[in-house]
């Protein structure tokens, strides 16, 4: 019950230190290993149950070992609203201190220039919300039409503290095969 024995990068297990986790929360232990051998998954998890790092620490132990390609966003993560949006960005740039993985924010509220500023320091992963809250009546077209751009190949994860209808539905729409776990 260690954050070694997930078998994470060093940098990685050196930045939960720095942040004072001293072991995986239940969500973590049971979503990292399945989540770094690539799987889709779908969770719930409460808030405070530790789900940022559920998800951002497999991500960046994928990208850190993986060659960037020129100019591309590597992995984007998607938020209903913009307060989470800045959470999850600084979470983030704390768990990525010791790696070269750089993180972006896009939200609303900044110009298209300021966006521009944003996208062109190439950030390896982003982080955003769309136009619409994500689970607002609409978000449906909106989450198809990002699905529809994003890669076939891809590794999806979605995460909520509620399973409702909308969240179901978002489920069906972005993910293949997903393990599907609570904490
Ligand atoms: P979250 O559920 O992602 O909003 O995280 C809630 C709080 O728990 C945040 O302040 C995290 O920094 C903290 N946290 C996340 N993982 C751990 C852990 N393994 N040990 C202690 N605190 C943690």
């Amino acid at each position: 019950d260690s954050f070694i024995k997930l078998n994470l990068p060093r940098p990685l297990i050196q930045a939960c230190k720095t942040l004072g986790y001293e072991k995986p929360t239940p969500i973590q232990a049971a979503c990292i290993p399945l989540a770094m051998l690539g799987r889709d998954l779908c969770a719930s998890a409460i808030t405070g149950s530790g789900k940022t790092a559920t998800f951002a620490l497999p991500t960046l132990e994928r990208l850190m070992y993986r060659p960037k390609r020129v100019s591309a966003t590597r992995a984007l993560i998607l938020t209903p609203t913009r307060e989470l949006a800045v959470q999850i960005h600084s979470m983030i740039q704390k768990l990525a201190q010791y790696t070269d993985i750089k993180c972006g924010l896009i939200v609303g509220g900044l110009s298209v220039r300021e966006q521009e500023v944003v996208l062109r320091s190439m950030p390896d992963i982003v982080v955003a919300t769309p136009g619409h809250r994500l689970l607002q009546t609409g978000f449906a077209t909106e989450i198809q039409e990002l699905v529809r751009l994003s890669p076939k190949r891809r590794q999806t994860m979605l995460f909520s503290a509620t399973m409702t209808d909308e969240v179901k539905e978002l489920a069906k729409l972005s993910l293949n095969k997903p393990l599907r776990l609570s904490a």
